[in-house]
């Protein structure tokens, strides 16, 4: 199997293009079909002469992930399942902009994509890591994935269509897998996308959200780009969190604070902190005061969201006026605290479901 095109960095086809005594305009005119055009097939790039394009294609595989399925409709959440090359499935989810906060501007979305097949850390309220890790996403697939929802969106008849070139104009990667520990094939990725050669969508518009893995955080404070960071602490003392979310163990509280605190340092940027409210484990009073010290601490806002069941788990959510009153405990606290009265609830919208859902239906099916 060749290397996809979208998975090599500028630099390395750069080499390839001096290498192959092209001028760098030409490379120019690639990333542009490859970034800002979408394209995915060889022939569509009609001002590349086609002795390039022939070379191209000899050395590289174009190929964008291809839907499976997608549920939801327009102005809704929606969400995308993907076939990857080798048949693994993943899934992103397309968050149309609140109305309330953007105007009628219904041409903003927030794409939520996925880092990996499955995922090792095994969180016990998450349906991505139920059965195991399978394998890293390539560059080309986790940005693949947002060119994908792109251009299946330019497809729809124009009564269905958002009528915009950059559907999506905000990205979190907090979909199946863990980001940090496919860190490099991230990085690639976000610089294609974020770059003014790529699809030009600014930093500050990436979150990239983390379980915890305190040297990655440490990595994502050093690198140049302003991305964003989101921590999905769900809960504020070792013993309650330990009990959500195995990392806790290698990486307590007391690490990953210092580690944020370097990210907020270096960056100055206001970093996120996610928290699921689940019945009779984090949700209790004696969570409020530890929460909204750390956010204190961090400067950071609170984003509380009342879980989502997931069959074959057993935990579930508080009734909603808990989950208020946990909210505006926090904020008597004096944190910004946001309550996610979920969208998406009736198609599977917390990560890892719709595949899992899927994979467990292929492999009930009759031969
Ligand atoms: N591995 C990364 C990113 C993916 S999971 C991380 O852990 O941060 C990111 C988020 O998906 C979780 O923090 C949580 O906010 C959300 N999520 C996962 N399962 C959920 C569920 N059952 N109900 C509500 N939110 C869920
Ligand atoms: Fe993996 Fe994140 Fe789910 Fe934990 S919450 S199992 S790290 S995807």
């Amino acid at each position: 199997m060749l290397p996809d095109i979208r998975s090599q960095s500028r630099a390395a086809l750069a080499v390839q293009f001096a290498a192959w005594s092209e001028p760098t305009y030409r490379l120019d005119q690639l990333l542009g079909w490859l970034y800002a055009r979408r394209a995915a097939h060889w022939d569509e790039l009609t001002n590349l002469p086609r002795a390039l394009r022939e070379k191209l294609a000899a050395a590289f595989a174009l190929s964008l992930p291809a839907i499976m399925k997608v549920q939801g409709a327009r102005d809704t959440t929606r969400k995308f399942l993907w076939r990857l090359d080798d048949g693994s499935l993943v899934e992103s989810v397309l968050i149309p902009a609140n109305p309330a906060l953007y105007g009628d501007r219904s041409d903003r979305h927030t794409l939520c994509i996925s880092t990996q097949v499955g995922c090792a850390y095994g969180c016990r309220f998450c349906a991505s890591g139920l059965d195991g890790w399978k394998r890293n996403l390539e560059p080309h697939e986790i940005a693949g994935q947002i060119l994908a929802v792109e251009r299946w969106n330019a497809g729809l008849p124009a009564d269905q269509r958002v009528e915009t070139d950059r559907v999506v104009n905000n990205i979190v990667v907090m979909g199946m897998g863990e980001p940090m520990a496919n860190y490099d094939h991230l990085m690639t990725a976000l610089r294609s996308l974020n770059a003014s050669w790529g699809a030009a969508i600014g930093a500050r518009k990436i979150t990239i959200s983390t379980s915890g893995v305190v040297p990655r955080i440490r990595n994502l404070a050093d690198e140049p780009e302003q991305f964003r960071l989101a921590i999905s602490l769900h809960g504020a003392t070792d013993d309650v969190r330990v009990q959500i979310m195995p990392i806790n163990r290698k990486y307590p509280l007391r690490e990953l604070t210092e580690a944020c605190e370097y990210y907020v340092e270096k960056k100055g940027k206001m970093i996120t902190l996610e928290y699921i409210l689940i019945d009779g484990v984090n949700a209790g009073r004696e969570q409020v005061k530890p929460l909204a010290a750390l956010a204190r601490r961090l400067h950071a806002k609170v984003n509380l969201i009342p879980y989502n069941t997931v069959e074959g788990l057993a935990w579930k959510r508080p009734e909603e006026n808990a989950c208020r009153a946990f909210a505006a405990a926090v904020e008597a606290e004096g944190v910004t605290t946001t309550l996610r009265l979920e969208k998406g609830h009736d198609i599977d919208a917390a990560c890892g479901q719709l595949r899992l859902k899927t994979e467990r239906e292929l492999a009930d099916a009759p031969a």
